[in-house]
């Protein structure tokens, strides 16, 4: 049997547990035993977000599911949206807001880094915005935002902080309530540890409350909250309703990932992250690669590198070959000149070990001069601190 380890930043490697309970029968999603499970997995969300109020949202969907289901309840025609855009991922969140409003403006930095907080502010003075877009790691770059700055930069401006934690939530550091954020959401495939096809949403009370200040119908009809609320708040009481059939195995899988989580603790899961973004990131740099994302920018969750010189995107395949998945670049233009690694969730220092002798034995392959072991040396440092 061939046996790859998977270190791309989503789907990641899954615990064999999370595995198994998403096999067992279906049961119905309106039967008393599936409410006591969804009800379970629901209030561990307010731990995992750090968000005691708010109202959670768990639906069948990607990540891009729940992008949309911000964008689609929580901004109007005619409205204004700010995207700090951090790379490929914050671009996208302008596309999906510009099929709800015309009034888009991005806010752009260089490529790795992130816009300032003066450019920023610039933007929300300018003309009242309804939201600010902030990605919390974008995952085309490795970049990491200062979530809770741009937050506090929203919120003086009187405009929603809406985060997309995708490749962060349940990683990197966040608390909803301490920092005032208004919207998060992740995907179940990331850090969350769960395979893909759930999109988790937190809404925060003052986000609620701004929900029913709407003047139009959501213009989505499986996104509309309206449809979804009902059925999440009895889910959340241990009790069953119906809008549309939820992802009944999926949400096993998320019950018993959501226990793992907090049995490992959020504090002891930020800086088990950090360490291990830290290993990889060092190592990367002891075999002399360069990252996109700039210096005190890089993501705990997933890295992306620059091929060194006379390396192309064949490098991935001759990882793969040795035994590690590792994925390409995204960002449009640059794609053919950088790699990308995910370390997150189930991911382990041997993980880290293993995938950068892949890289320095690959690396090798293609040509490159490396010296073999140099990037093992640096993160072996870190690890073993
Ligand atoms: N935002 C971020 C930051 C992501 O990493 C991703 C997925 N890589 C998405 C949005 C889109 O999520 P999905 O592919 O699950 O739809």
């Amino acid at each position: 049997m061939e046996r790859k380890l998977l270190m791309i930043p989503g789907p990641i490697s899954f615990d064999p547990e999370v595995l198994r309970a998403q096999a067992r029968p279906s049961l119905s999603h309106v039967e008393a035993d599936f409410g006591a499970i969804f009800g379970r997995a629901l209030r561990s969300l307010h731990q995992v977000f750090m968000c005691e109020k708010g109202q959670p949202f768990v639906l069948a969907g990607s990540g891009t599911l729940a992008m949309e289901l911000a964008a689609a309840n929580f901004v109007e025609r005619g409205q204004r949206a700010v995207v700090v855009d951090t790379g490929w991922f914050s671009q996208r969140y302008a596309d999906i807001l510009k099929r709800y409003t015309d009034d888009v403006e991005l806010v752009s930095g260089e490529v790795g880094a992130v816009p300032s907080l003066d450019k920023v502010e610039a933007a929300l003075k300018a003309r009242p915005a309804k939201m600010l877009t902030i990605t919390h790691v974008d995952t085309s770059t490795g970049v990491i935002a200062p979530v809770k700055e741009l937050a506090a930069l929203a919120r003086k401006h009187g405009a929603l902080s809406v985060v997309d934690g995708i490749c962060a939530t349940a990683a990197c550091e966040f608390r909803q309530d301490a920092w005032q954020v208004d919207i998060c959401f992740t995907a179940s495939q990331k850090a969350i540890g769960v395979p893909a096809g759930l999109g988790l949403t937190m809404l925060s009370e003052e986000a609620m409350q701004r929900f029913q200040q709407r003047q139009t119908p959501v213009p989505n009809y499986y996104c509309d909250i309206n449809n979804w609320l009902p059925v999440m708040q009895a889910y959340e009481q241990d009790k069953v309703a119906y809008f549309a059939t939820p992802a009944v195995n999926l949400i096993y899988a998320l019950d018993v990932s959501l226990k793992q989580i907090l049995a490992e603790g959020m504090e002891p899961r930020f800086q088990r992250h950090a360490r291990l973004g830290n290993a990889f990131q060092e190592g990367m740099r002891g075999l002399g690669l360069e990252l996109l994302a700039k210096p005190g920018l890089e993501a705990p969750t997933i890295s992306a590198m620059y091929y060194p010189e006379g390396v192309d995107a064949s490098l991935v395949g001759k990882v793969a070959a040795n035994g590690v998945t590792i994925a390409g670049g995204v960002m449009p233009g640059l794609a053919p000149k950088y790699f990308r690694v995910g370390h997150m969730g189930a991911c382990t220092p041997s993980d880290i070990v293993a995938t950068i002798g892949a890289i320095e034995r690959g690396l090798l392959e293609c040509g490159a001069k490396v010296q073999l072991g140099a990037g093992l040396a640096a993160a072996q440092q870190i690890l073993s601190d």
